[in-house]
């Protein structure tokens, strides 16, 4: 094992978490949407929102680094994998009340709550339909969707049925942030500036009728098909690069001639091209290759420079 953590300070750590929710050496590739990414030191899954806090406490005691994995969708994650714990945070308690408000844990999958919501007559997330997301990663990145219907061709985002959400500071405390403490913009929040984790989340929903919201998740789920390789077979972190006002990553890309370029194993999908896809086995080393060789094209050919959207976490 390739760590600079010794396994002392590992074993410290290890010992003060719950061992039947511990792995070592735990293979990350599985846990995330592109099927991509060396072993974590430590795994700890995280059922509550308490054992998140504690495990994340703990970590910071002992002087371990941690990183927080949802549904690990929008990361691509290094072959040499990622020294120190990675906590999966599966915790998805929630409740719905009369006003309209739901508490949720934010280690709640999108895909699971959006029913629920919706069998209720809850309107306000049913938007986010075939989105893989945590509550805690659409929080993170202020998950959004350009609604492709007629009568609703705008970019929905997630901090519009946002309330409140309680954080976990970097000094160990809780507090509660309302929507203007989270600082939302376009695929950001005040996450990317603090390093603070999202325990829980207060959405405010209002009441729909449950026949318009499948038409909805109808419309958006086709435009999707249409639009995205299928992540079952074509696994990806969605959108590469970040968005280019007025002009589109994709579309660069595409003017650059890149679209269904293949490298190693990832390739640039021949659907969209700010999608880069795992034809199964690529590695992080092929992904990043490709990132560099479509940078490059855009900025020779269209004078433009393209960032990268997703995080890069772990040793690459
Ligand atoms: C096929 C596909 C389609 C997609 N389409 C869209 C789309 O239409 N719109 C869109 O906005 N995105 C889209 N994405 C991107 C992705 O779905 C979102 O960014 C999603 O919110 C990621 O959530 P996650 O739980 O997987 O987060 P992860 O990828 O696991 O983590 C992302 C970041 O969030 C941090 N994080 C996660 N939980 C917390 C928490 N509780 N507190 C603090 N930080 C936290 C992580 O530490 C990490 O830095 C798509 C991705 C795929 C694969």
């Amino acid at each position: 094992m390739a760590t600079t953590l010794s396994e002392n300070v590992l074993d410290t750590l290890a010992a003060r978490l719950d061992p039947t929710r511990l792995r070592r050496d735990e293979l990350l590739a599985p846990y995330t949407t592109f099927k991509i990414g060396g072993r974590a030191d430590l795994f700890y899954d995280a059922a509550s929102a308490e054992a998140l806090a504690d495990a994340v406490a703990a970590a910071r005691a002992v002087g371990v680094p941690f990183f927080l994995l949802g549904l690990g969708a929008n990361i691509l994650v290094g072959d040499r994998g990622v020294r120190g714990l990675v906590i999966r945070n599966t915790a998805g308690h929630f409740a719905f009340h009369d006003d309209g408000r739901l508490w949720v844990e934010s280690g709640a999958v999108m895909g699971r709550l959006i029913p629920e919501a919706v069998t209720r007559g809850w309107s306000g997330l049913e938007h986010y339909v075939g989105i893989p997301s945590t509550v805690g990663g659409a929080i993170w990145q202020n998950l959004h969707f350009l609604a492709p219907a007629p009568g609703r061709e705008r970019t929905m985002f997630i901090e519009e049925v946002f309330h409140s959400c309680v954080l976990l500071t970097d000094t160990g405390t809780q507090t509660v942030a309302d929507r203007a403490a989270m600082a939302f913009g376009y695929d950001t929040s005040r996450l990317h500036t603090y390093p603070e984790i999202v325990l829980s989340v207060v959405f405010q929903l209002t009441r729909g009728d449950p026949n318009a919201m499948h038409r909805v998740m109808q419309e958006n789920l086709s435009w999707r098909g249409a639009k995205h390789p299928w992540l079952e077979y074509y696994p990806s972190a969605g959108s590469i690069f970040k968005k280019i006002e007025g002009v589109g990553a994709g579309r660069l890309i595409e003017q650059a001639g890149l679209k269904g370029h293949r490298l190693g194993n990832a390739q640039i999908s021949p659907i969209h091209a700010n999608i880069m896809v795992n034809l199964g086995g690529a590695t992080a080393a092929d992904v990043r290759s490709l990132i560099a060789l479509a940078q490059d094209a855009v900025w020779q050919k269209c004078g433009q420079r393209l960032q990268p959207e997703i995080g890069m976490i772990g040793e690459f």
